[in-house]
């Protein structure tokens, strides 16, 4: 046996919120050779299973009884130079942010938008991840892993991967099915740098920069995140815990009549995508708790942290209270960012 399975293993440290749960099993596993090995074993298919890279957009609500199964394949390199791109790929296990910097130290410019994200480079497709203006699917090329039902390697491409807002074929048809063991990346050679959100154009004023590099771009975005995002490392959180609800038309004419102020961007079909952090702060959660253990961050009402010695369940119950209020008040329905286990 080529991996290192574990007995009850605190998750703890595998959790960006910091919340206690336990795996009753737990392997980490380095290369696409093991996993086919695990995948033999016979604690696969004995009970549930679940994969995981950083764990930082995952809300343990309980212990798990059955399979941790942590993606540790690392590897980073240029797989071609085209006319028009540079394909990059990297193992699923790499750091996100560290292979972002990678590639802007290489000359690749492309990602900077998605600096600091925290997490693995093979959790990036799950949600689409997406900051400042960028989205995964944006950059991407394919990604390959492994089919666990029938045990092929596949490689998907971006049309099969259903990118969407925080969305992607693997949160519907492809739930659980597939774990990404690697991706390639297309770092357009023709870079135009994307500065029309958030902070980042007053940041530029106030740097004197107009014409910034790829890199200027990732000192912004780093720095307006560290500003108002909180640290994991300092309090337990998983970013954004809800997603920005799109309502229809005619549902957002009726809120604006009624809510002046609602803050909303039109879509390019018509709908329009509503600041759940807007929505949030208007029912007077900001700095919130239930408990004195989960709170609501008393600067970015969309993030909802761990004080201290909170459990997945005390967090899930202010999500559910948080829910209620902004459903009662709004008729909106906040949709969790992060998976709930
Ligand atoms: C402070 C903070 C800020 C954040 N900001 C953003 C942001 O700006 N934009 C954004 O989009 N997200 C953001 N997030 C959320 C999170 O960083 C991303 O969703 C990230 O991609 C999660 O990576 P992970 O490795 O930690 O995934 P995990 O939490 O370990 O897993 C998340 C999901 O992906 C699955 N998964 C993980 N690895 C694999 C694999 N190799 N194959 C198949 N399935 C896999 C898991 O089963 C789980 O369903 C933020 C989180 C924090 C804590």
């Amino acid at each position: 046996m080529n991996f290192d399975l574990q007995r009850n293993v605190s998750l703890k440290r595998f959790n960006t919120f910091g919340v206690e749960a336990l795996a009753r099993h737990f392997v980490r596993i380095d290369s696409m050779a093991q996993l086919a090995e695990l995948r033999a074993h016979p604690l696969w298919s004995e009970g549930p299973r679940l994969i995981i890279g950083g764990g930082s957009n995952l809300l343990l609500t309980r212990d798990f009884e059955g399979l941790v199964v942590q993606i540790a394949i690392t590897g980073r390199d240029l797989a071609r130079v085209e006319d028009s791109d540079w394909v990059v790929q990297a193992g699923a296990g790499e750091n996100w942010d560290s292979f972002v910097r990678w590639t802007l130290a290489s000359g690749w410019p492309g990602l900077e938008n998605l600096a600091l994200i925290p997490g693995s480079v093979g959790a990036a497709p799950i949600q689409n991840i997406g900051a400042y203006g960028v989205e995964l699917k944006d950059r991407f090329d394919a990604l390959e892993g492994m089919d666990v039902e029938t045990g092929q390697v596949v490689t998907l491409n971006k049309e099969q991967c259903r990118f969407g807002y925080r969305d992607s074929i693997f949160k519907g048809d492809l739930k659980s099915r597939i774990v990404i063991t690697g991706i390639r990346f297309r770092l357009p050679k023709n870079w135009q740098a994307v500065l029309d959100y958030g902070d980042i154009r007053s940041e530029l004023t106030q740097r004197h920069l107009t014409q910034p590099s790829a890199q200027d771009v990732a000192d912004i975005v780093t720095a307006i995140r560290r500003a108002k995002l909180p640290d994991p490392a300092v309090i337990g959180n998983a970013g954004s815990f809800f997603k920005n609800p799109v309502v229809l038309a005619e549902q957002h004419s009726l809120l604006k009549t009624h809510h002046p102020g609602l803050v909303s961007y039109s879509q390019p079909d018509g709908g329009f995508k509503l600041a759940a952090a807007w929505l949030i702060d208007q029912c007077g959660w900001k700095g919130r708790s239930l408990d004195g253990r989960a709170a609501v961050h008393d600067r970015q009402a969309l993030v909802l942290v761990n004080r201290g010695g909170a459990s997945g369940a005390d967090i899930l119950a202010l999500a559910h209270a948080v829910q209620d209020n902004v459903r009662q008040r709004f008729e909106v329905e906040l949709e969790p960012e992060p998976v709930i286990v």
